[in-house]
C-alpha cells in the first residue's frame, strides 16, 4: 500500500469543504472508501433541495397535464356546428 496520507481520522466534506471525523459522513457503497463525498447535514441539505425540486417539477408537470387536459376538453365540447 502506499504511504500516501491516509485519512483514517475523518475527510473534507465535498460541499462545505470541512474536514470532519468519519462518523459524521453516511454510508455509500458506490464510494471507494465506502463513506459519501458529503457530510451528513451537507447529505440531509442536498436530499432536501432535490426533495423540493422534484416537488415543484411534479407539480408543474400535473398542472401543465391538468390545463392540457382542459384544453383537450374544451375542444371536444365545441359543437361541431362551425363548418
Ligand atoms: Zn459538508
Amino acid at each position: 500500500m502506499g504511504d500516501l496520507m491516509t485519512e483514517h481520522d475523518g475527510r473534507r466534506c465535498a460541499r462545505c469543504r470541512e474536514h470532519k471525523p468519519r462518523d459524521q459522513f453516511n454510508r455509500d457503497s458506490y464510494e471507494r472508501d465506502g463513506l459519501r463525498i458529503y457530510c451528513r447535514p451537507c447529505d440531509r441539505a442536498i436530499s432536501a433541495e432535490r426533495y423540493a425540486k422534484k416537488r415543484t417539477e411534479l407539480c408543474a408537470n400535473s398542472r401543465a397535464r391538468y390545463w392540457r387536459n382542459q384544453a383537450l376538453k374544451a375542444r371536444e365540447n365545441k359543437p361541431s356546428d362551425q363548418f
